[in-house]
């Protein structure tokens, strides 16, 4: 086999054909600014007014709360700096977890450094955020609570309706970044009781460089991006109109087919996870196995480096992920599984796979076996390993 094999459909997924159809006329013929009065203007008018029912159909939504922004790292920025900014009269307080995306997290940190305090929330073994640590974290100057959907590195889903009620009843701002869950899991502003929910196209099949964010009514935070009157005078630039139209047609077409897709996924996430814990000793599955997006697969084998391990998969052709960052030389466990309480060297020897509607048995059997042989090699090169195999036999 020497076709690719794509497992990193978190870091992105390839846009869909017929939301590239979709998004063609308007780099062509369909050019106009939405913002000019005449009538060939209006063509591009009403393709975003067609995207923003289709994005907010997604979400249970009212198409007069999204607000298209440059992605979803944008919409996490605009949602956290701007009710910090609107609400400070109130407290300064805000809530977040330690395993959200940069996005939340570094905002979160920008703040701290501008008379903001800032609890990070510590979850439970699987990820999950707690109601009742949430509730143990709350002050009187809490001001906003951010947390988000879904895990993007091992794929927990949270339990926002309980937590977003909480935040409902003390009347606090609650934010989530729903970026990795829309179009995997049944989503609702309203059932989940969130105020402000970001999106982002590229993870649905959708183009890069576009995404939202859903505002509930009677939420009074300004704008990000200052400028001119566009999305309704709170987010500035003249629209990007053919992501806006593709991010539309991905959000119709991940609706659709929601159900089958996320099943065959579910499925295949579960044969992979089976084949690996039958086949790879020393090794665990990271996150929840019932609390867990479609397509997620995150394990941690012993005696690896999760980045030796990602170069060699590369050499095979296939395209995985490791949580960690490479920092000035040395690389560091992800953040993630540093906080679910795996300790370093389980951190560093993990990988994400993460899958999309296209993968195949074929291939999990294809990386599977690939895993099997390249783990033997590293481990055999491994001290560690050598010492633990010589070691008496002990109960695992
Ligand atoms: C990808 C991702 C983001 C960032 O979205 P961009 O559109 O790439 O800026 C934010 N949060 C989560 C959970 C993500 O997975």
């Amino acid at each position: 086999m020497n076709a690719m094999i794509y497992l990193d459909h978190a870091a992105t997924t390839a846009v869909r054909p017929e939301v590239l159809e979709a998004m063609i006329p308007y780099f062509k013929e369909n050019y106009g600014n939405p913002s000019s009065i005449y009538d060939f203007a209006s063509i591009s008018k009403t393709a975003i007014r067609n995207a923003r029912a289709q994005v907010a159909s997604l979400m249970g939504a009212q198409e007069r709360d999204i607000y298209f922004t440059g992605g979803g790292s944008e919409a996490d920025n605009w949602a956290i700096k701007c009710s910090a900014e609107a609400y400070a009269h109130r407290g300064r307080h805000i809530i977040t977890s330690k395993i959200e995306h940069h996005a939340v997290l570094h905002t979160c940190q920008y703040l701290e450094r501008h008379g903001f305090s800032v609890t990070y929330l510590t979850p439970d073994e699987m990820g999950l955020i707690t109601p009742r640590a949430l509730r143990a974290a709350l002050r009187p100057d809490t001001i906003l609570v951010s947390i988000m959907t879904a895990n993007n590195e091992i794929g927990t889903i949270e339990p926002i309706r309980e937590l977003g009620l909480i935040c409902r009843q003390q009347q606090i701002l609650f934010h989530t970044d729903a970026v990795q869950a829309l179009g995997q899991i049944p989503l609702d502003v309203d059932r989940m009781n969130v105020d402000l929910l970001s999106a982002s196209a590229h993870k649905l099949m959708g183009p890069k460089g576009v995404g939202c964010l859903y505002i509930r009514p009677g939420v009074t935070i300004g704008p990000l991006i200052h400028g001119g009157a566009q999305e309704r005078h709170r987010r500035a630039g003249t629209e990007n109109v053919p992501g806006i139209v593709g991010f539309g047609k991905a959000a119709q077409l991940a609706a659709a087919d929601m159900d089958t897709r996320t099943r065959r996924e579910r499925e295949l996430r579960d044969y992979f996870i089976r084949s690996v814990l039958a086949r790879i000793p020393y090794c665990r599955l990271n996150g929840s196995p019932s609390r867990r997006l479609p397509g997620n697969v995150n394990f941690s084998f012993s005696f690896v480096e999760g980045e030796s391990l990602l170069i060699m998969l590369d050499m095979e052709g296939i395209c995985a992920s490791s949580g960690s960052a490479c920092t000035s030389g040395s690389v560091d466990p992800s953040h993630v599984l540093t906080a679910i309480g795996l300790p370093e060297e389980a951190a560093r020897g993990s990988i994400r796979f993460t899958l999309g509607e296209d993968n195949t048995r074929e291939e999990i059997d294809f990386v599977v076996s690939r895993l099997e042989a390249i783990i033997s090699r590293l481990r055999s090169m491994s001290p560690a390993y050598a010492q633990r195999q010589s070691a008496p036999k002990s109960a695992e």
